[in-house]
């Protein structure tokens, strides 16, 4: 049956189901199960579908989900009439909207998750089911008679009150820079009394706030994304320019367009955390910002925005990729910005990627999809030739300045002196670059100082005792950190093998250490480093993104975080320090786009205002079609040929991949395991099962790891496949643990 037939009869139940089964209540419980259990109505009478519910279950009360009977994706558990339990109540919270069960039930189909674990993650906002503590503030008493004894502290506090606001007491007493006592005080006399504090709103952007003028080419692109915002049903389009071609300006016409007929936008980024400039031009368009959802916010702030989603009061989300299973009533448009990006793919208990599931949800609630970035995936370039996608093209950028000059610096020829990283081309133009007054920007993708340290004397190298990597050092902590399983000990003075005194030393370079060259070459430049495990919390990223953007910085060293989306009006240089980072990858089909996709985002950093750009990659392979490309600016002729090599291969898009991953403390079992689960794959002609093979990381945690990967034509049903294969295999027991990655984006 078609997922559309399928949810159709569920739909209609209540005809097609007998009144003794009709009064029984499926709840689905958010752990690791795929069945949903039946109770009884309560007292109150039977809650609908997406209604929250507390349930006996074992000897515990726990917080249950009412399905919709019967339960199409889940089998309910039969039990028992005398054993039946009934619930205990309907909770105070909105009820998930039908199309969210929907979505849940083919999300979990289509990753062999539980579909527990699928609704757990529409109800991340945990406080959303504790009861909603009103918070209380003071407030000043209208025409109350001065206080009989006036100090200045008083003074300021009835000063600041005069506006009539209601604020936490604590909030009051810094402002008024006094103590709690003070404002008690002014309680007990009468000037001031106590409130509770409404409610915050969420503010309603305005479609017209704005007016923006359209470059000819961005006008086009901008006529024909409207009609797809005013149809509001399913589509998707790819809105594909280049960096700095305006293509959030014209995504914005959309959102304006289906705001404009009151319903709701979600917009998706992949690192929501450093997005300071996309919230100010936001709100630059629509007068105001738009709620932001992630993992930094308070538990109560989290159930406030979720509540207000769930309400329609909250217009547009602007979140990663979590925002997705938020509880929309009426959802009229999503736009997943930077679509290419690899942190769409959560590779976690549920393993999803989310701009595919943003083009389910889509479909399901039939409104258009926008996917928009400057180097579209293969996966979309390929929908986009096949007619499937809409495609609009942004080919220059809006400030009319060329893409940014790209030469290469053969590392082969000329090399960094010895212990340095930089080789003397870069170090010259970035001399002349300070010496402009202008900003550069050096980029490598590898947090710490080194990613190996070896002993000189006997050739000891520092791994990870629970995991098969090298122990990275973080100089500015003093510490080797495992990247893997975050094992840490402090850098040691003598070899822990040999006892050699002083012999450990650091080899090749993370980013500290690139700065640490900078600083020592360019003592009076100032120098921003920015990697994620440097910067304590998300109000600090925005601070240093703030200085770079007002020039306050003359060197920008960062990690992939600056490769994303920022706009730096001053930054006229950008150089690679290991253009070859990513292409090691053997067997992930996707490191050459990966590569070519990342250097393409770090150098569209350069000259994005009134210069052209300049852009130096260093390289050991710069024949490498992927560095060819880069040089030539021939794109298409790279996309061209990557989308050869996935057909040939029957690779994503041509073909379907899924890994499995057997793990197990014990190398042995692991192993035995692994090659037991291949024995037991069913035959079937079209389908590959390749393996089982040690992988790359062999070791995670102190768990060995073994992959099987299944490769499929893209018209064959995978899942129905692994589906009888899971079936096929003796319960998973002990430690054994197997995950399956449906279209995996990691193959180590
Ligand atoms: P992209 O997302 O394609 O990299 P942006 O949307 O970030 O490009 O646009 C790049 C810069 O140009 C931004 O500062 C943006 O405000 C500006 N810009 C683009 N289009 C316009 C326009 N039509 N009017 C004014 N400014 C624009
Ligand atoms: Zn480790």
């Amino acid at each position: 049956m078609t997922t559309a037939a399928r949810l159709d009869n569920l739909l209609d139940f209540p005809e097609s189901t007998t009144p003794a089964q009709r009064a029984l209540v499926p709840v689905l419980l958010p752990v690791a199960l795929d069945q949903t259990y039946d109770y009884l109505p309560p007292a109150s009478g039977a809650p609908q579908p997406g209604a929250f519910v507390t349930v006996p279950f074992g000897n515990q009360t726990r917080i249950g989900l009412v399905w919709h009977a019967p339960s199409g994706a889940a089998e309910t558990q039969k039990l028992d009439q005398k054993k039946l339990k009934a619930i205990n109540e309907v909770l105070d919270v909105p009820p998930l909207p039908l199309i969210s069960l929907r979505f849940a039930e083919w999300i979990a189909k289509y990753t062999l998750s539980p579909l527990g674990m699928v609704s757990r993650m529409m109800m991340s906002a945990r406080e959303v089911f504790e009861p909603s503590k009103p918070r209380f503030g003071v407030t000043i008493v209208p025409n109350a008679p001065l206080p009989p004894r006036m100090t200045p502290a008083r003074q300021r506090a009835l000063e600041i009150a005069g506006d009539r606001l209601i604020r936490p007491k604590a909030t009051l007493a810094r402002a008024a820079e006094c103590t709690a006592g003070v404002i008690d005080g002014l309680v007990a006399a009468g000037c001031l009394v106590e409130a509770a504090i409404p409610e915050k709103r969420c503010p309603r952007p305005d479609p017209a706030h704005r007016v923006v003028e359209f470059s000819l080419e961005q006008q086009q692109a901008v006529d024909a994304l409207l009609p797809v915002a005013d149809a509001g049903n399913f589509s998707v389009t790819l809105l594909d320019g280049v960096t700095g071609s305006g293509k959030t300006e014209v995504y914005f016409e959309a959102v304006a367009r289906t705001l404009a007929k009151g319903r709701q936008v979600l917009i998706m980024l992949p690192e929501i955390a450093l997005t300071s400039q996309f919230m100010s031009r936001f709100e630059g368009r629509f007068g105001c910002a738009p709620v932001e959802w992630h993992s930094a916010q308070s538990g109560s702030e989290r159930a406030r925005l979720w509540k207000a989603v769930a309400s329609g009061e909250a217009r547009v989300v602007v979140g990663a990729r979590s925002a997705l299973f938020l509880p929309y009533p009426d959802l009229g448009l999503i736009v997943i910005d930077e679509e290419h990006d690899g942190g769409f793919k959560q590779d976690d208990r549920v393993n999803y990627q989310a701009r595919d599931m943003a083009v389910v949800r889509g479909r399901l609630g039939d409104c258009p999809v926008v996917l928009a970035s400057a180097t579209p995936s293969i996966e979309s370039h390929v929908n986009a030739r096949s007619g499937k996608y809409r495609h609009l093209v942004l080919p220059g950028r809006f400030s009319g300045t060329e893409l940014p000059q790209i030469e290469a610096i053969d590392l082969r020829t000329e090399q960094p002196e010895k212990g340095r990283w930089l080789a003397p081309r870069l170090v010259n133009e970035m001399a002349e670059t300070l010496a402009r007054g202008r900003q550069s920007l050096l980029f490598l993708n590898r947090r710490g100082y080194a990613p190996l340290t070896l002993c000189r004397a006997c050739g000891h190298r520092l791994e990870c005792p629970q995991c098969t990597a090298w122990l990275v050092e973080h100089r500015f902590k003093e510490r080797l950190n495992c990247h893997h399983c975050g094992f840490s000990l402090p850098v040691p003075d003598k070899c822990p093998k040999c006892g050699e005194e002083g012999s450990m030393t650091a080899c090749g370079p993370g980013v500290e250490r690139v700065a640490e060259e900078t600083s020592e070459r360019f003592p009076e430049a100032r120098i921003a480093l920015l990697s994620s495990d440097l910067i304590p919390s998300l109000t600090e990223m925005r601070q240093i993104i703030k200085q770079i953007e007002a020039g306050e910085t003359d060197i920008i060293i960062g990690t992939q975080l600056v490769a994303k989306g920022h706009h730096f009006p001053n930054l006229d240089l950008v150089g690679i320090v290991d253009g070859d980072l990513g292409l090691a990858q053997g067997a992930d089909p996707r490191a050459g786009e990966r590569t070519f996709q990342l250097l393409h985002q770090v150098t569209g950093r350069a000259g994005r205002e009134a210069v052209r750009g300049r852009a130096f990659i260093q390289t050991h392979l710069p024949e490498h079609p992927v560095m060819a490309a880069m040089l030539s600016g021939e794109r298409d002729a790279f996309i061209d040929q990557e989308i050869r090599v996935r057909q040939a291969g029957m690779l994503p898009p041509y073909g379907r991949l899924a890994a499995l991953i057997v793990s197990a403390k014990d190398k042995e079992t692991a192993q035995l395991i692994a090659r037991d689960i291949a024995h037991r794959a069913p035959l079937a002609e079209r389908i590959q099962v390749l393996g089982p093979a040690e992988a790359p990381i062999a070791v995670i945690r102190g768990r060995y790891r073994w992959r099987l990967l299944v490769k499929a034509p893209r018209e064959i049903d995978l899942q129905t496949y692994l589906r009888a294969w899971l079936a096929r295999l003796p319960p998973i027991k002990g430690d054994i643990r197997l995950v399956v990655d449906v279209d995996p984006y990691s193959f180590l």
